[in-house]
């Protein structure tokens, strides 16, 4: 092996990412005095939560009625009752505390004429147990609430004196011989040098693998480097199988135009000029939830209506509404539908096809981010040394579907309960765990076989195959067929990996060596997710069988736990959904499972 040079480093705690949930958590963590490292890839005000645009769910009652109970119905229906029941309590219960704080960090939400929080209605979010109307429950700062929450959660960790290592690469985790996670090797991406960070405690906040798939809504750094890490590790991935298609992706380029569009009056148009969403979900047409209004556009498209030239997408109206609600409350789409689109929404309608979002899957935890290593004796055994929040961790708030909004406040307030969990699990007096030698000679190895691979493959060339594959055959709608034919594909690939090729030696802006990196983690969603997907016998949530069209409780009310071993194979597992709430406030016959209409 080539020689490196080593820096070391020694922390309470190393947290990998500075999207939403990796902020708050530094930010939590150096505020109750533990010495935390932030490492992120990319400067933290560029990760992918800067571009979330919508807003963050709360019930503040500031436009009506509204409760944490209705927003725990919600949820739990969203989530077509695959998620975590006391997770999702803990979360709308802590949701409004969790908005609070965050505008006297100084996020510059949007506001009522009386001063207030402004909040829009949003798919999914309902009154009265979902019977309707809609609720105003997502907090905004126009269309550009990710950006706000961001500046300002950055700006906050600066003030707390965590330490930043930015543009700084996490390649793999550091494991003891008895499984405990005692920090992270990353790889200086300005100067080459190899950084290893010890740690009492390593949180990931690494976000989602929305780039496994060809088109998506996320940023091109999205590449699931957490859920790489960890299967590498040996420690499982969980419900991989349930990726959620946003409706309303620009048709072509992929980029986001808000549910927050339709909750402010937007609506779906088919060829014939049909708002179709009144046939399909009478009560809250267009804002069904996501895999809802997703599902029911590709029926249109199929059946022939389809809108432009090929009839293969559909149309999103806007240019009904007033201009100064356009310009005051969503003026970045008008700017995305510009660019991207070439319309000008006020006038014309804006091109739209479901486009991936969003990832349920993740590191399995429990409501404290605490990473799960589930044992047939104890489904909720707990990895020492490890946590996971954010979309790289699956909690599970939102089980089989994510309501748009609940990402944003799972952010904060999971990054909050993380740094809670660490005053009680972290002994600040305690030495910082020595370098464990095994696991760190192996995080090399891979990292110099990857530097020098000489194959013929190009990775973008494998990527791209990758890609199409996972569009083809884990989509909207699922069959045998298409799944197995998926499972086939992205084996032959992992296969192929092995022939991989690149072509830049050096340690500086190697950006070849680095998509290199992010692809062999790819591939460990991307097989996870088909394999998952494949075994899974029932439509639930995101995942839509044709062949299994109905939900099934019975057998399937279970979260799916993937292992992945070196040479491609995918182990699953299942472990319990944790039917029961943390309290007895909520009615259980209110949130027992029954069909899901919107
Ligand atoms: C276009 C768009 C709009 C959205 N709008 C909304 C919305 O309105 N409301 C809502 O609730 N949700 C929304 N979502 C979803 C939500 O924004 C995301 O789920 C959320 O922001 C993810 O945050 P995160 O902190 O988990 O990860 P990210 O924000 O993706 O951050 C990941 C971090 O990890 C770091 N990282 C990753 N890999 C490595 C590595 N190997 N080494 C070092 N660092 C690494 C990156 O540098 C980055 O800092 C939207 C998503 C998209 C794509």
């Amino acid at each position: 092996m080539s020689s490196y040079t080593y820096v070391d480093h020694a922390y309470d705690v190393v947290v990998v990412g500075a999207g939403g949930a990796g902020l708050r958590a530094t930010l939590g963590m150096a505020e109750q005095g533990l010495r935390t490292a932030c490492v992120t890839k990319v400067f933290p005000t560029r990760s992918h939560t800067v571009a979330a645009q919508g807003g963050i769910a709360a019930s503040l009652r500031n436009m009506g009625p509204d409760s944490w109970q209705w927003h725990m119905y919600d949820t739990i229906k969203g989530s077509d009752w695959l998620g975590d029941n006391d997770a999702i309590e803990y979360m709308v219960r802590e949701a409004p505390k969790a908005v609070y704080e965050l505008e006297h960090y100084g996020v510059p939400f949007s506001r009522t004429e009386e001063g207030k929080i402004y909040q829009r209605p949003f798919g999914g979010h309902m009154q009265n147990y979902g019977a309707g109307p809609p609720v105003q429950r997502t907090c905004a700062a126009a269309d550009r609430t990710g950006h706000a929450i961001l500046h300002t959660l950055y700006g906050q960790s600066v003030k707390h004196n965590a330490e930043f290592f930015i543009e700084y690469f996490a390649t793999d985790l550091l494991m003891t011989e008895d499984g405990r996670c005692v920090g992270v090797t990353a790889w200086r991406l300005d100067d080459g040098t190899i950084h290893r960070f010890r740690a009492k405690l390593v949180v990931l906040a690494t976000g989602g693998y929305g780039r496994a798939y060809f088109s998506a809504t996320s940023a091109h750094t999205c590449t699931g480097d957490g859920g790489g890490m960890v299967a590498r590790a040996g420690l499982p991935l969980q419900d991989m199988e349930f990726v959620q298609f946003h409706p309303t992706g620009i048709y072509g380029a992929g980029c986001l135009i808000t549910e927050g569009a339709r909750g402010e009056g937007g609506y779906l148009v088919n060829s014939e000029g049909e708002r179709f969403m009144e046939r399909y979900a009478p009560s809250a047409k267009d804002l069904a939830s996501r895999d809802v209004v997703s599902r029911c556009m590709t029926i249109e498209i199929r059946e022939g209506r389809g809108v432009g030239p090929k009839k293969d997408h559909i149309f999103l109206h806007l240019d009904h509404l007033p201009p100064d609600v356009l310009h005051e409350r969503l003026p970045g789409i008008s700017e995305s539908a510009k660019i991207f689109a070439g319309v000008d929404l006020t006038k014309e309608p804006i091109p739209v096809l479901p486009t991936v979002h969003y990832n349920m899957g993740g590191v399995p935890t429990n409501y404290w981010g605490e990473a799960l290593n589930p044992t047939a004796e104890n489904p909720d055994a707990v990895v020492p040394g490890l946590m996971a929040v954010g979309e790289a961790g699956c909690a599970s708030v939102h089980g089989g579907n994510r309501l748009g909004s609940n990402s944003l406040i799972d952010l904060v307030v999971f990054g909050r309960a993380a740094s809670i969990r660490a005053k009680e699990v972290v002994d600040a007096a305690a030495p910082v765990p020595s370098l464990p030698q095994a696991s760190a000679e192996q995080a090399m190895e891979r990292f110099d076989r990857m530097r020098h691979a000489k194959g013929h493959a190009p990775t973008a060339e494998l990527r791209l195959k990758m890609q199409k594959a996972m569009q083809e055959d884990a989509a909207v709608f699922r069959l045998e067929e298409s799944l197995q034919s998926g499972c086939r594909r992205i084996s032959e690939i992992w296969k192929e990996k092995a022939d991989i090729g690149v072509t830049d030696r050096s340690l500086i802006w190697n950006s070849d060596l680095m998509e290199s990196l992010e692809f062999e983690n790819l591939m460990a969603n991307a097989i996870t997710t088909v394999y998952g997907a494949e075994a899974r016998k029932e439509s639930r949530g995101a995942h839509a069988r044709e062949d299994y069209t109905e939900r099934d409780d019975a057998n399937w009310r279970k979260h799916t736990v993937s292992r992945l071993s070196e040479d491609g194979q995918v182990d699953l597992s299942y472990r319990p959904v944790h039917a029961d709430p943390l309290s007895d406030e909520i009615d259980l016959a209110k949130i027992a499972p029954k069909p899901r209409v919107y």
